[in-house]
C-alpha cells in the first residue's frame, strides 16, 4: 500500500513514525508520502489560501496549488483521491476494510475554512470524516485513516496482534481483557481465564461481546 498525503503541515505527520506504524514504515510493510502542498503554489509568496468569495469569516485553500500538486502526485488518476472532511462519509471498520484493499491513496487535508469546491469537483473521489465535530485540519483526520487501514495491511501488526478478534468484527464490541496480577485491590479475574479450558474461554469471551455490545452499541445488533 502507498499512502500519499498532501497537507501544508507535513511536519505534523512524524507522529506516525512510533510505535506499531513507525516499524512497519521501517521495515516498508506500506510507504507514506507526504507533500507539501506551498511547494506547488505559483503564488510569489507561496500563497495556498485567499478571502472567501462572498465574504465571511476565515480563508478558503485556493485551487492552484491543490490541483498541481495532486496532478504532479498521480498524473495518471491511478490513486484512490480521498478528501478528509467533516462533509464526507463517516468513517467506520467497513469503509477501512475496504480502502485495505486498494494499492495507493491520496489524502488531501484541508485547513481553514476548508478547500475551493472547484479542486474537489475536478480532482477528489471521495470525502471521508472521522466523525460530527470540527477540527482545525485534515492532518489529524488523515493520520486516524492511515492508522486503521494500514492494521490491515499483511505484516504492519506483529502476529500477536490481530484484527480478526477485536471491536467492529462480526458487528461486536470486543469482550473485557485481564492479565497478572489474577487478585488487583480485592477484584478477582474471571475464573474461566484460569481454567486453560479454550473452548470454554471462547465460549465466555463471545457472551460477553454480546452483553457489552447489548448494553453499549445495541445499534450494531440492529436493536
Ligand atoms: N468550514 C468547514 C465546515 O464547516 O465543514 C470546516 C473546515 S475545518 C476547520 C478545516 C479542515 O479540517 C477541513 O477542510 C478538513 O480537511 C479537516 N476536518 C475538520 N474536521 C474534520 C472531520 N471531522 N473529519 C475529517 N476532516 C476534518
Amino acid at each position: 500500500m502507498k499512502f500519499k498525503v498532501l497537507t501544508i503541515f507535513p511536519e505534523m505527520f512524524s507522529a506516525l513514525d512510533c510505535s506499531i506504524l513507525g516499524r512497519a514504515l521501517k521495515n516498508d510493510k506500506f510507504t507514506l508520502d507526504v507533500v507539501n502542498i506551498r511547494d506547488y503554489s505559483t503564488d510569489k509568496h507561496s500563497k495556498t489560501d485567499d478571502a472567501p468569495f462572498g465574504g465571511g469569516a476565515g480563508m478558503v485553500m485556493t485551487c492552484q496549488p491543490i490541483v498541481s500538486a495532486i496532478r504532479a502526485v498521480d498524473p495518471d488518476r491511478k490513486m484512490r483521491r480521498i478528501y478528509m472532511s467533516p462533509k464526507g462519509k463517516r468513517l467506520d471498520q467497513n469503509i477501512v476494510k475496504s480502502l485495505s484493499e486498494l494499492d495507493e491513496i491520496l489524502i488531501l487535508c484541508g485547513s481553514y475554512e476548508g478547500v475551493d469546491q472547484r479542486a474537489i469537483d475536478l480532482e477528489i473521489d471521495e470525502e471521508i470524516s472521522i466523525g460530527d465535530y470540527v477540527l482545525t485540519g485534515g492532518e489529524l483526520p488523515a493520520m486516524v485513516l492511515i492508522n486503521s487501514v494500514s492494521r490491515y495491511i499483511d505484516g504492519v501488526l506483529g502476529s500477536s496482534e490481530s484484527v480478526v478478534e477485536e471491536s467492529f468484527s462480526d458487528n461486536l464490541l470486543e469482550y473485557p481483557h485481564y492479565t497478572r496480577p489474577a487478585v488487583f485491590e480485592g477484584l478477582a479475574v474471571p475464573d474461566v481465564l484460569l481454567s486453560g479450558n479454550h473452548a470454554e474461554v471462547a465460549k465466555w469471551r463471545k457472551e460477553k461481546a454480546v452483553e457489552i455490545t447489548k448494553r453499549l452499541r445495541p445499534d450494531l445488533l440492529g436493536e
